[in-house]
């Protein structure tokens, strides 16, 4: 079985996201990039699979600028085999990056397609579900769980108050969640042996797909600033502000 991971590469969760100053969008010039976190996880259940004999190929796919090859080369240390760039310097919505998936899923026939639940730039959680509709697929989204066994896979999912076990027919496009696996760290001679693995690159141009953006950010802004707490003498007094100040009883 061939499996397809998308991976995204977003602003690393432990920066402090900045808006630019004309609130057109945040500032990603000089801040440090990384693997969108839910996109780590679809690898490592990915290599998970390779390694239990039930996957036969990983091939990871990106779209985005050039700097891209960089979080595939990741990809690849972490034990997928083959990778490709989908190269645009256009940041793409949900729909345009599922078609793009979708061609790559033509030229590649995987039978599984993992992808991360959410990327936490745009937290949009639509990418999956749309290529799921777009090729006509069964989907798993928010998974915890996933096993394959004789052309089906179940996958546990989380849902609000508890867990969900579907079973899907394969192919199948499976979402991850945060609880699916704790993804490892490349090891030094994994992150060399990676510099010779396949890395092609592909310009989205080539793929024919319209990839016209259907929406538009008109504003991008801060939260507000959260003012500064105070400290009560009695509960008598805080309910007294709770009820005349916060009027929230
Ligand atoms: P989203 O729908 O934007 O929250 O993204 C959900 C998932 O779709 C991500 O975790 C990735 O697996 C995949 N994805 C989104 N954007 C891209 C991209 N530009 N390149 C590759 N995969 C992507």
């Amino acid at each position: 079985m061939k499996i397809l991971v998308a991976i995204k590469r977003v602003i690393d969760a432990n920066v402090k996201v900045r808006v630019k100053p004309d609130n057109s969008g945040v500032e990603t010039a000089n801040v440090k990039m990384s693997m969108n976190p839910f996109c780590e996880i679809a690898v490592e259940e990915a290599v998970r699979l390779k390694e239990k004999g039930i996957a036969s190929e990983v091939v990871a796919v990106s779209i985005g600028n050039q700097q891209c090859q960089e979080t595939l080369r990741t990809a690849l240390a972490l034990g997928v085999d083959k990778a490709i760039l989908v190269k645009t310097d256009d940041q793409l919505e949900p729909l345009a990056v599922s078609k793009v998936l979708k061609k790559i899923v033509e030229q590649e026939g995987p039978e599984m397609v993992l992808l991360g639940k959410q990327s936490i730039d745009g937290d949009n959680n639509q990418t999956g579900q749309m290529l799921g509709a777009l090729l006509g697929w069964g989907q798993g989204t928010f998974a915890s769980e996933v096993e394959v066994e004789d052309g089906k896979t179940k996958v546990t999912r989380e849902i609000d108050g508890g867990l969900q076990t579907i079973e899907l027919k394969l192919p199948a496009v499976v979402t991850t969640d945060l609880r699916l696996n704790e993804p490892r760290f490349a090891s030094l001679p994994n992150i060399m042996k990676a510099k010779r693995k396949p890395l092609d690159e592909i310009a989205l141009a080539d793929l024919g797909v319209d990839t016209a953006n259907r929406t538009e950010t008109l504003s991008v802004e801060n939260p507000p600033e959260r003012s500064e707490g105070i400290k009560v003498e009695t509960v008598a007094e805080l309910v007294d502000k709770l009820k005349n100040e916060a009027k929230v009883i």
